[in-house]
């Protein structure tokens, strides 16, 4: 059980997919069923989805599937499809995936500190988001008033001041730099980040590694969020403007 019980006003954004949960080949279900509704074939290139948006991840699996991708220029044009694929494989999702270690004890530590607001910062669009949440009893625990979603924007790196932007209207508080903080798995998420202007714990619960992460510039990197102690004292290092 973690001994912190006051963090300074802070803004925490989760990325979802290999974050929080592990989707177990859902979400790349998703955007081939996707991809099908589209153009009325399944593909024979799968999709590369980490760190993407959903923008970003349907744009490439059109071009490696040979379909011209020219016509699609924003997220809008991918909604519809993206909404419809997700309803056919969410069933799938608490059989095939899982919570990651740690997340629950993690939210809810989180939940009790005053100072502590927490949304998601996602390539996912905002409905899918939180379909993938909903499934494992998590979309209560973040504000989906607030927060960054595929279908806010085309790059993961805009959608930072999208949810500041959200979060300064709802609670009337600017989040800057050092008061907004990512949790991430990617090189993508570090990215974000580092454009949007705001922190980043990346965790190595996705494909890459921790010194992968590190090296990718995180300014804390965790084996995994299973040892909350140390999440919460690296957030409060953070916050704090302490080299962790
Ligand atoms: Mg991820």
């Amino acid at each position: 059980m973690s001994i912190i019980a006051h963090l300074p006003s802070t803004l925490i954004l989760w990325d979802v997919d290999h974050t929080l949960i592990e989707n177990g080949g859902v979400s790349k279900a998703t955007y081939a069923s996707a991809f099908e509704l589209l153009t009325g074939r399944a593909p024979s290139v799968r999709p590369v989805t980490d760190g993407r948006t959903d923008f970003e991840i349907m744009h490439e699996l059109l071009s490696a599937n040979s379909v011209d991708a020219g016509e699609y220029v924003e997220i809008a044009q991918f909604e519809g499809v993206l909404v419809e694929a997700m309803k056919r494989n969410m069933s799938q999702l608490p059989q095939r995936g899982h919570i990651l270690p740690g997340v629950v004890e993690v939210l809810a530590l989180l939940s009790a500190l005053p100072g502590a607001v927490q949304s998601v910062l996602t390539g996912n669009i905002a409905s899918n988001a939180r379909a993938k949440l909903s499934a494992f009893s998590l979309d209560g625990w973040v504000d989906f008033d607030v927060g960054g979603f595929g279908s806010d924007g085309t790059t993961r790196s805009s959608l930072v001041g999208v949810a500041r932007r959200k979060a300064l209207k709802k609670y009337g508080a600017t989040f800057d730099q050092s008061s907004t903080v990512l949790v991430g798995d990617t090189p993508l998420d570090i990215k974000a980040a580092r454009d949007g202007g705001a922190r980043i714990i990346a965790v190595a619960t996705g494909v890459y590694s921790a010194s992968q992460l590190a090296e990718a510039g995180a300014d804390v990197t965790l084996d995994s969020l299973a040892d909350t102690d140390r999440f919460m004292t690296a957030l409060v290092s953070l916050r704090a403007g302490l080299a962790c």
